[in-house]
């Protein structure tokens, strides 16, 4: 039995096996969620991301959780939104998608995802919740271990968009 949850929260504090980060292409670490994420894990996780050399936009790679709860970070960067026609659609489906397969290639059960692309990278929170919850809903069907797959939102704005996304 698979499942969406969407809950409010802090997704540094999320106890399952692995959480997403909303990172930029160098992987280096910036504000929002990824800057929170790093300063939750520790300077372990600066090394292990200098390893990458960056990561394309809608790609995902995964790294320890070091001193988080959860036991894996996917680093996803998300689209910056320009006006809707430069592909942003389609990559922020790629960073939900392929942030999905590698968490399930390592055999994790639950994981929890921040709103991709909808802080400073400015994607339409109306327009990115429906994309996510889609996104989800498609790879569960065919998931081997993810079981549970959790919004964490920051706001009661973002925690309502997907509300409303999911029980859409
Ligand atoms: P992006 O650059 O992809 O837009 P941001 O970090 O600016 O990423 O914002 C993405 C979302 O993450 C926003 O809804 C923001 O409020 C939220 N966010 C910020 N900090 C946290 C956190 N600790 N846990 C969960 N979500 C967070």
């Amino acid at each position: 039995m698979t499942q969406i949850q969407v809950i409010p929260g802090d997704i540094t504090q999320f106890a399952g096996d692995a959480i997403v980060n909303a990172a930029n292409t160098t992987l280096m670490g910036g504000g929002g969620v990824d800057g929170a994420i790093h300063r939750a894990a520790g300077p372990a996780l600066y090394a292990a991301c200098e390893k990458f050399h960056g990561c394309p936009t809608g790609e995902a790679r995964i790294t320890s959780g070091f001193a988080l709860p959860a036991k894996y970070i996917i680093h996803t960067p998300g689209p910056v939104w320009r006006d809707g026609r430069h592909g942003e659609p389609e990559l922020l489906a790629n960073s939900y998608r392929n942030s999905l397969q590698l968490t399930d290639e390592y055999g994790c059960q639950t994981v929890a995802f921040p709103s991709i692309s909808t802080g400073v990278y400015a994607f339409p929170l109306d327009q990115a919740a429906p994309i996510a919850i889609r996104t989800i809903r498609e790879f569960l069907r065919t998931a081997q271990h993810v079981q549970t797959v959790t919004m964490v939102c920051f706001d009661p704005v973002t925690e309502q968009a997907y509300q409303t996304a999911l029980n859409a």
